[in-house]
């Protein structure tokens, strides 16, 4: 997890170096991460300089904790000089700095794995229930489950990139596994690779940071060597630049060689922000197809399927009783389908009742119906400021847009229970960005009367609709 702020949000708006005796250094770290930025190139940025936790003033030596003996030797020896002169900038008692390492249990002793070898490739290996055969096709996934079959028939010659998008627990990650094993069945001569955009960041950071040359070239061997290339869920590239910039390599490389590439993402091309353009317009070049939310009938049938790949003994009136409840997510469906199984199991029933499964699913159906989705919340905001939600969510910085936003942000965290790092991920921002929107807005709430009517207003009508 990187500490790091996106300082300029932060900076333009009320951040002044205090030149008084109390050293704030989370403070000054961040006005100094702004000038570093400035000095040495995004990927070292993300890397190296990202990863530092400021931990203690000694004198006027500022102590930085960094994640491993690599990243502080390098530290040491290439980034001294500069992020000391951003320091000194910044705040003229700091004169030096001291790089330690975070995790005293990693200290010297890092362990240090041989990297695979050039000519190795990594077969990525497929969850066997994701199938064709066990995905239910209805009307909102029709076209998408087409166009995966054709690709998995005729990989890098119809639809380059295939780009799926839609909600989440509708199925993407199915869809991508299915390719995967009808490919590794029919084609076993080609190489398919499955990563998730995680992944494929950590994997990028730890060949960079690995000092190991070969590392680096085995991650590239790993992806561009890849007959078919599957990457899920690639809206956390938003915000990455380094992770952005290898990705439009391997893409490029892949694509000139007509190996096949399959994208998933929780929204469409266009949402993903910030994403520099060329990235946006190949992910477009393709087919953009979109996975729909399913109608009840697509949820029995789903529920029906899974209840035969689990072997549950299930009657029809309790899989119509879960495929009534209003969550269009599947994984959360299916998870009231094993929890109502569960149940019955202990009660000993043989095959489960009606009356077990409400009993078992009581809470959840509930919860389900005061569930607010965070789309109902931007829209309120928007109408509110009278903004459009594309602004709200694009990296352009107005001061009303900068204040709509922070509101937005605020209003999510403290009304839906997702993680910081989810609702970042709707701004393209990191969790940070979040922290502070929230503590911004809680401080100007507490100070300003009218702004705090104003948020409550919001909030009013949200929770009317
Ligand atoms: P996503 O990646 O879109 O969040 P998943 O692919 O992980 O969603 O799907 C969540 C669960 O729902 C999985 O267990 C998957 O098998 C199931 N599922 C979703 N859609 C279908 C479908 N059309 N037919 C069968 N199972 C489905
Ligand atoms: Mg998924």
């Amino acid at each position: 997890m990187f500490l790091y702020f996106d300082c300029e949000a932060h900076m333009e708006e009320d951040f002044i170096v205090s030149n008084n005796s109390t050293i704030d250094i989370g403070k000054i770290w961040e006005a100094a991460l702004q000038k570093i930025a400035n000095e040495v190139t995004a990927i070292s940025f993300d890397v190296w300089i990202k990863t530092i936790v400021p931990s203690e003033i000694k004198g006027n030596t500022l102590v930085l904790a960094t994640p491993s003996l690599s990243s502080k030797k390098v530290l040491n020896n290439n980034y001294k000089t500069i992020i000391t002169s951003c320091l000194n900038q910044v705040h003229s008692a700091i004169t030096s700095v001291e790089f330690v390492i975070e995790d005293a249990s990693i200290k010297e002793e890092e362990e240090k794995e041989e990297a695979p070898s050039e000519d190795e490739l990594v077969r990525s290996t497929f969850n066997p229930k994701y199938t064709f055969d066990n995905f239910v096709v209805g009307s909102s996934n029709q076209f998408v489950a087409a166009a995966a079959k054709a690709v998995s028939q005729n990989p890098g010659e119809k639809y380059n990139p295939l780009f799926i998008y839609g909600g989440v627990g509708l199925g993407k990650t199915h869809l991508l596994h299915a390719i995967g094993n009808s490919i590794n069945e029919t084609k076993p001569e080609l190489n398919v690779v499955y990563v998730t955009c995680e992944r494929f960041t950590n994997d990028l950071i730890e060949s960079i940071r690995d000092s190991k040359k070969t590392s680096t070239s085995s991650f590239r061997a790993k992806y561009r060597k890849a007959d078919v290339l599957i990457i899920d869920d690639i809206q956390f590239i938003a915000n990455k630049q380094s992770v952005q910039e290898e990705f439009f390599n391997t893409f490029n490389e892949l694509n000139e060689n007509h190996k096949q590439i399959v994208i998933s993402s929780d929204r469409p091309p266009k949402e993903i922000n910030p994403l520099e353009e060329r990235i946006r317009s190949r992910l477009e070049w393709g087919l953009l197809a979109d996975i729909g939310i399913p109608d009840i009938e697509t949820k029995i049938a789903i529920l029906q399927k899974k209840s035969q790949i689990e072997h549950y003994n299930v009657s029809k009136d309790v899989i119509e009783y879960i495929a009534g409840a209003q969550s269009t997510n599947i994984r959360e469906l299916e998870g009231m389908l094993a929890r109502a199984v569960f149940y019955s199991g202990l009660l000993g029933e043989s095959i489960v009742s009606i009356e077990t499964a409400r009993e078992a699913l009581k809470d959840i159906a509930m919860r389900n119906d005061a569930e607010l989705d965070a789309s109902v919340i931007l829209d309120s905001v928007c109408k509110f400021y009278n903004i459009k939600k594309e602004e709200l969510l694009a990296r352009k910085r107005t001061k009303e847009v900068a204040l709509a936003r922070q509101v937005a942000m605020y209003l999510i965290t403290d009304l839906l229970s997702i993680p910081l790092a989810a609702v970042g991920d709707i701004f393209g921002k990191d969790h940070a960005t979040v922290i502070y929107a929230k503590s911004k807005v809680q401080e100007d709430m507490h100070k300003n009367k009218k702004f705090a009517t104003e948020v409550n207003d919001i909030r009013a009508m949200i929770k009317g609709k």
